[in-house]
């Protein structure tokens, strides 16, 4: 299951951090680590922060966005200092490894870090299904980048360490049953397209509408069934306001 979980970090500025990062991620046994858009190459302060564990900076990943990093995964967690405007369904650490590791079994699943200043943006989180928050010091929450990849490397590996899971509430085969981040975008638009077809969007303003149709999809989670019913949906609707099929 490790190896199932990918370590993402956005657009980070210290090459530093990335090495600690790759550390920390070694101690609890996750190798996958994948950068997008990291602000400088890997450089001699990253391999030196890594130490015994430049054998997972030699295996990096690196993509220019979020959504190519995380396209093949089935479930993705955000990681945030402190709430924010957004409101998305949160979890604590326990809570998240506790469904990385379940999904994990089987499919591709992913923990996202953000910007050591600015953390990641709101359209970022929303790509993600959950958002996990380390509760610390409310007057001082923000831990330095590599330090939260530790707090929750390590509790996924609690998770998946024998005889220390509570997971018996989430069966296995429930993993195999989710689109994947990629079909859930095809499904996104798919939809804002046929909600402009039939007139329900303005062109001028789609954000608002759809980030809370996103929501509100994201809360209820579709299994690939039920997305393919909903994708069904829009097609006939095209179809029958007389807008083309399939598109
Ligand atoms: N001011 C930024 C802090 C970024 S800290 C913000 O408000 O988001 C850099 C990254 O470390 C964050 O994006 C997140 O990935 C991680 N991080 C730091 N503190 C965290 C916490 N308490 N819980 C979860 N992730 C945290």
């Amino acid at each position: 299951m490790l190896d199932n979980l990918r370590i993402v970090l956005v657009n980070t500025s210290h090459p530093g951090n990335i090495g600690s990062a790759a550390r920390a991620m070694k101690t609890m046994g996750i190798r996958q680590l994948v950068l997008v858009d990291p602000q400088e190459p890997l450089d001699g302060r990253a391999t030196a922060m890594a130490a015994g564990a430049v054998d997972i900076l030699a295996n990096v990943k690196t993509v220019s966005t979020l959504a190519q990093a995380i396209a093949d995964c089935q479930l993705v967690i955000g990681t945030s200092a402190r709430s924010r405007t957004l409101q998305w369904p949160m979890l604590d650490p326990k809570a998240a490894a506790a469904k990385l590791f379940a999904e994990g079994q089987a499919a591709q699943v992913a923990l996202v870090f953000g910007r050591e200043r600015t953390g990641l943006t709101n359209d970022e989180l929303q790509q993600c299904q959950f958002h996990v928050c380390i509760p610390a010091n409310p007057e001082y929450s923000s831990l330095n980048l590599a330090m939260a990849v530790q707090t929750l490397c390590y509790e996924v590996r609690q998770a998946w360490l024998p005889g220390q899971a509570d997971v018996t509430n989430l069966p296995d085969d429930e993993s195999l049953a989710y689109p994947s981040q990629a079909e859930l975008d095809g499904f996104y638009h798919h939809l804002e397209r046929t909600l402009t077809q039939v007139g329900f969007l303005r062109d001028e303003h789609p954000g608002q509408v759809m980030n809370k149709l996103r929501r509100l999809y994201n809360r209820a989670r579709p299994d690939s069934l039920e997305l393919n019913i909903l994708r069904g949906i829009l097609t006939a609707t095209q179809r029958a306001s007389g807008h083309e099929k399939n598109s």
